[in-house]
């Protein structure tokens, strides 16, 4: 199909649905980053994949999405593999409540299960067990490469005749012709069919075109320590301090931890988050303490007032499309995230209705999405 497509926002959303594209047919595609491939959210994200969410939305979308995960990191070897999800639960109070939730979650066909804190120690040798009441595991989560699923997909592309350009920032849109020209540090593009896909960008991008989209940074941190041996397989959870980590394929172990943030900030380093993050999992997993931290970075989660995406065409200009908005989950949604697009670009509707909930309109009519609990 010879129509022009550019996509802005090179991370791994723009990527896949370039390649979703090229599948359908399109070929005058142009992707354009402000800095580089991955330098949004993309190559700071924790890489953990799952379905056990409190939305029928999520839920749907990431049974969906992982669906598609093996297929898309057998055809393009990112590395993927299926470890779960565990959620330490260390208060009473946490078990009752996380009982609802994995009825849910069954109830929708994602298996999820409680498990006592031995069984839970089982699965993550020297855990400290006497501080856990209970744990909810998810045995169809997991986890990709991150570097894998930017690069080889770029490399895909750009083998097929995608040109990719970076340190090209898009300033502004406005109607031309049958289509957009989007001015850009590099001049003006023009395109029939353009996809903002620029994360914490889209919002003062769609700002330019008169489209408002409540979209909200909240800074958020993460480190990494040295390679260790493999220990354990699950992205694990302690859900009572809202922290996580995770042994990547490499052997090194991410943290991520809540602490207090602005929305809307500009991301600092601090010490308040390594404190917290070597606290919680020390006690944890006392062994940790012998193991380096060797980074420290900060990233942002575009979060919106439901924690869903915003995702589809753009009311009042056809042949404009956003996906922004992924609240912190953006990545482990690409494949799904991308068939979508392609189907909603080429004319039709997505296969799962649940899509058609995320559209940007919905904010203005009042029609958020419910979660059965705010969760994870
Ligand atoms: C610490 C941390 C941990 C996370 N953990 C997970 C996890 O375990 N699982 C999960 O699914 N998600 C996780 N996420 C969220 C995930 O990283 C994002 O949701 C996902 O990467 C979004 O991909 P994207 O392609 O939509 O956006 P991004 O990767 O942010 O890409 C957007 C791109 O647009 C570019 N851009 C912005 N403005 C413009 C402009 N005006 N012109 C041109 N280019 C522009 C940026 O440079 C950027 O490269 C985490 C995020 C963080 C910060």
């Amino acid at each position: 199909m010879a129509r022009r497509i550019l996509i802005i926002g090179a991370g791994v959303t723009g990527l896949f649905t370039a390649k979703q594209l090229l599948e359908k047919g399109f070929s005058d595609i142009l992707v354009v980053d402000k800095n580089y491939p991955g330098s949004g959210g993309s190559f700071r994200c924790a890489t953990g994949i799952r379905a056990s969410f409190t939305s029928r939305e999520h839920v749907k979308i990431m049974l969906r999405a992982i669906e598609l995960w093996p297929k898309v990191s057998a055809e393009l070897g990112i590395k993927y593999s299926r470890d779960g999800y565990l959620w330490l639960l260390t208060r009473e109070s946490d078990v009752e409540y996380f009982s609802e939730v994995v009825k849910f979650q069954n109830s929708l066909g994602v298996p999820t299960r409680v498990l006592t804190p031995e069984e839970a120690g089982a699965l993550v040798p020297g855990l400290n067990v006497s501080l856990v009441k209970a744990a909810v595991y998810d045995p169809l989560a997991g986890k990709a490469s991150c570097f894998d699923s930017v690069v080889n997909t770029l490399r895909h592309l750009l083998s097929r005749g995608v040109r990719v350009e970076w340190g090209v920032e898009a300033r502004r849109i406005r109607r031309s012709g049958s289509g957009f020209a989007v001015e850009t540090s590099r001049g003006e593009l023009e395109a029939e069919i353009v996809l903002v896909a620029a994360g914490w960008g889209s919002r003062r991008l769609l700002e330019t075109i008169g489209v408002e989209l409540p979209i909200r940074n909240l800074p958020k941190h993460a480190l990494v320590t040295e390679a260790f041996k493999p220990v354990f397989k699950p992205l694990v959870i302690d859900w009572a301090t809202s922290s996580y980590i995770v042994q990547l394929f490499n052997g090194n172990f991410y943290i991520g931890a809540d602490i207090p943030e602005e929305y809307d900030v500009k991301p600092a380093h601090k010490l308040e988050f390594l404190r917290k993050a070597a606290g919680v999992w020390t006690r944890l997993l006392p062994w940790l303490g012998e193991v380096n931290v060797l980074r420290y970075w900060t990233g942002y989660y575009d979060m919106t007032p439901d924690h869903h995406p915003v995702l589809g065409p753009v009311e009042g200009f056809e042949g404009l499309y956003v996906a922004a908005g992924f609240s912190g989950h953006g990545f482990m949604m690409a494949p799904a995230v991308a068939e979508a697009l392609a189907e909603y670009i080429s004319g039709g509707k997505p296969g799962l209705p649940e899509f058609e909930r995320l559209r940007p309109e919905r904010f203005a009519r009042g029609e958020l999405i419910k979660e059965i609990a705010v969760f994870g």
